[in-house]
């Protein structure tokens, strides 16, 4: 059977939630009986985020193959709940690379090389992979950036020749706009609205829904107006106004009927209806008032929350099922440094350190440790987290002052975090860490294994150094307990203070796996201590 494809397309601006919006409709299909999957285009350059900043672009998420995506595979992951590889996010870099690899190898047989057909014809190869690979007979296809950009348009006209050439009947085109609010007449106007639609048009592809975003409710009248206009259906536009949980999009959307209308025009016919009790009971839960916990995020890039998108998804996780509001205290650990901020840090009921990379705040990370540590504070520490928080101990308990990580001083006497043996060659930055899911094996009676309640799991990795070795005994002997490590024994994955409510690091990311409806069991056992510390 021809798989049927979803495209959404944005146009205005980025950044209203096209990620979001593909998701939550990937959900209401799953939950209709369809088997679907999901993947995201991204236009830049760039071979994959992982070598980005996340000032740039925010969180990598990391799946179980490895892959360094795109954040929204993360929206993905969490909303539709089924584990995604490598083919579900691909950028022009990687497009560019491989048919420029082929010509060099000579397999173009002297054509000359061009955008359409050569380049145009990779990206609809890498499509295709995904039904490929998946068995999904409905494929959600998500284009970053916004219409008229110019890196994205090989993907728009890849688009536009599928609609060709699998026929209309197998394809659904959804844009995604934003519609500007004027305070001082307090309307929204649609006019860039229309100009996108025209832009799309102008490319060779005709919207079958606009999904017409903003963050004030919109009458009816400019329903009409947008479906006149850009040539829809009225049903075919849909308002949505921004939500106060992300969680409740699924919702508003299976509300205003996309879904159906989606499968009638694809000519699908549903095998369930769709039950989402739990969804509901779970924005019920977020929109009830609940006493309020105190973390504070100590990372390095919190002017930009999108860099701690899954740290901040799972504690709201976490939160949610155990009853209480997680407010986030988010500190620069350079803050911490200076003096600054640490009445933030002092009024803080639980820590979270989150993975990060490079020097710079990390003497205030190790700060933020050693406070957790004495005052016995609830502390999380996600793969940097937990190497800092061995340092900490190092430091402050085994009387190793100069302790660190050979990432970050190359000479310390004492390197308690070092690179792992199997990178010490690797010369190339991209896609060469230790990536993706390894098996961590417990121990019995320690608070992981607790939080955990099974013997062995198996988690999501993104690094290069680790716990060496060479201390182990001596931290053991001083109250550090490693209560994860890889089945062969050669790598720390959990360390724990054994004389501590709570205080666990990981050298995995926990993030990547929380679900809303099973939220992580680490964070979990961490929002638990952090409510009981603060007496709620
Ligand atoms: N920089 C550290 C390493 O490479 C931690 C990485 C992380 O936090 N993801 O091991």
């Amino acid at each position: 059977m021809t798989p049927k494809y979803i495209f959404f397309t944005g146009g205005v601006v980025s950044s209203v939630g096209k990620g979001v919006t593909a998701a939550a409709l990937g959900l209401l299909l799953k939950e209709r009986g369809f088997k679907v999957s999901v993947q995201k285009l991204d236009p830049y350059i760039n071979v994959d985020p992982g070598t980005m900043s996340p000032y740039q672009h925010g969180e990598v998420f990391v799946l179980n193959d490895g892959a360094e995506t795109d954040l929204d595979l993360g929206h993905y992951e969490r909303f539709i709940d089924t584990p995604l590889t490598q083919v579900s996010n691909f950028t022009s870099g990687q497009v560019y690379a491989e048919v420029i690899s082929k010509e060099r190898r000579g397999d173009y047989l002297g054509g000359t090389i061009q955008v359409i057909p050569h380049i145009t014809n990779e990206i609809k190869r890498r499509i295709g992979l995904v039904a490929k690979t998946t068995g999904a007979e409905i494929v959600l296809v998500e284009v970053g950036g916004t219409v008229g950009d110019i890196e994205s348009q090989p993907f728009m006209e890849a688009m536009r020749q599928m609609n060709r050439e699998i026929g209309r009947e197998n394809l659904f085109f959804v844009h995604v706009t934003w519609l500007p609010h004027i305070g001082a007449t307090g309307e929204l106007k649609t006019k860039p609205t229309q100009h996108s639609v025209a832009e799309l048009r102008g490319i060779g592809i005709s919207p079958n829904m606009i999904i017409a975003r903003s963050d004030h409710p919109m009458e009816q009248e400019l329903v009409d107006k947008i479906a006149l206009f850009c040539d829809v259906e009225k049903r075919a536009v849909v308002p949505m106004t921004t939500t106060k949980t992300l969680y409740e999009v699924p919702l508003l959307l299976e509300k205003t009927g996309v879904a159906d209308f989606v499968i009638e025009k694809l000519g699908l016919k549903a095998s369930k209806t769709p039950k989402l009790g739990e969804w509901k009971k779970l924005v019920e839960k977020v929109k009830k008032d609940k006493p309020t916990i105190k973390i504070a995020l100590v990372g390095k890039y919190v002017e930009l929350q999108d860099a701690y998108m899954s740290v901040r998804e799972s504690l709201r996780h976490a939160s949610i099922s155990l009853g209480v509001e997680s407010e986030i205290e988010w500190i620069h650990s350079a803050d911490l440094e200076k003096g600054k901020r640490l009445d933030a840090l002092k009024s803080a009921d639980g820590i979270i350190v989150p993975g990060g990379f490079g020097t710079r705040g990390i003497e205030g990370k190790i700060l933020a440790a050693n406070y957790a540590r004495e005052n016995k504070i609830p502390y999380l520490g996600l793969c940097l987290g937990m190497q800092l928080m061995c340092i900490e101990f190092a430091r402050n308990i085994l009387d190793y002052e100069n302790a660190n990580s050979t990432e970050f001083d190359l000479n310390t006497k004492d390197p308690v975090i070092d690179l792992m043996l199997d990178q010490r060659d690797i010369t190339d930055m991209g896609g060469t860490m230790r990536l993706g899911l390894y098996p961590c094996v417990l121990k019995k009676g320690s608070k992981a294994a607790e939080a955990y309640g099974v013997k062995q799991v198996e988690e999501r990795h993104r690094h290069r150094f680790e716990f060496n070795n060479a201390y182990r005994d001596e931290f053991e002997k001083k109250g550090m307990v490693f209560s994860g490590v890889s089945p062969d024994n050669k790598l720390v994955e959990i360390s724990e203070i054994a004389d501590h409510p709570f205080m666990v690091g990981s050298q995995f990311h926990p993030e990547f796996l929380s679900r809303p409806m099973r939220p992580h069991p680490l964070f979990l056992g961490f929002v638990k201590a952090t409510k009981k510390k603060a007496g709620r």
